[in-house]
């Protein structure tokens, strides 16, 4: 039997990036009870990739109860909702054999994974106290994208000197504007950039210099999305709602690393389940990177 529930989860503060804000976390989550074992995985519908709270459900609610893992891999497109039941399915296998999931992935024990937090787009004043109160973690990752971002970007610089940066603009820069920005992130010492035009302009990606890597999130999704990138983009961010589970983002991580890309990982807004699933597909070697989006849910994972 596959159930979903629906939780809510209000977040410490407010988390602005350049489409909009939340104030809470909606979560899915998935069970799937056989034999007397039950696995459960989670996700959390994207409206950025056309999915809601109900459209995610009704996807899962209509699959064969008996669905395997293999054949959920066809019977849904990579997103939320088969992310969310293929992590059921690892989870579930992984307690019927009395194993680990990362035993039955062939993957090495789990260890210490470096984490950048993430820091909300703000007013430069706001973005600089923020970067001061986590100035002593070691790597951040800032929410920009906005037309302009350079007196906030010094802000959060000035707060957090010594911090090595990540920056996201979640495609909210236009060519000229990030062509502007780039020599001044790499003055600043920042060590990427994210997704800094729209998904569907990566081609003017090819014709600009790239004086810092540049990372891929909205656009790319599953190992499908890899070959389009190639001489784009630096690094791929791997989520396991965009793979659409840890089937796909083994996959997606494995093809990454054979053509050249740095990769990250991240879990938006999850729980502990997510978190625990992606961590799994922690980078093993330099250089790679984990994020979380999370600033402060009240159930911190
Ligand atoms: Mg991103």
């Amino acid at each position: 039997m596959i159930t979903v529930t629906r939780d809510t989860f209000p977040l410490a503060r407010s988390f602005t990036i350049s489409r909009g804000s939340k104030t809470e976390a909606r979560v899915l989550t998935v069970h799937i009870r056989r034999d007397g074992v039950a696995g459960r995985g989670e996700c959390v519908p994207y409206a950025r990739y056309g999915e809601t709270l109900e459209s995610v459900t009704a996807q899962i609610e209509a699959l064969p109860p008996d669905i395997s893992r293999e054949a959920l891999q066809t019977a849904l497109p990579p997103g939320a909702a088969r992310n969310a039941v293929d992590c059921a399915l690892w989870d579930l296998a992984a307690k019927a054999q009395g194993r680990r999931v990362w035993e039955l992935a062939g993957l090495p024990r789990p260890g210490p994974v470096p984490i950048a937090y993430t820091l909300s787009l703000d007013t430069p004043e706001t973005m600089r106290e923020q970067a001061a109160l986590h100035a002593h973690r070691p790597l951040l990752k800032i929410k920009l994208g906005t037309a302009d971002d350079m007196p906030r970007l010094e802000a959060v610089r000035q707060g957090a000197p010594k911090s090595r940066l990540i920056i996201d603009a979640n495609e909210g820069w236009t060519a000229e504007v990030y062509a502007e920005l780039a020599p001044h992130l790499v003055a600043l010492g920042v060590v990427l950039v994210e997704q800094p035009l729209p998904a569907g302009q990566d081609d003017i990606l090819a014709r600009m210099q790239r004086p810092l890597p540049v990372c891929a999130d909205e656009s790319c999704h599953d190992r499908h999305s890899l070959a389009g990138l190639k001489g784009k983009y630096d690094a791929v961010n791997i989520k396991l709602d965009k793979t659409g589970g840890l089937t796909e983002a083994l996959a997606t991580r494995q093809l990454a690393r054979e053509m050249g890309f740095t990769l990250m990982v991240e879990r938006s807004r999850q729980l502990t389940v997510t978190q625990m699933v992606a961590l799994r597909l922690r980078f093993q070697r330099q250089p790679s990177l984990a994020t979380h989006s999370v600033v402060g849910t009240t159930t911190q994972a």
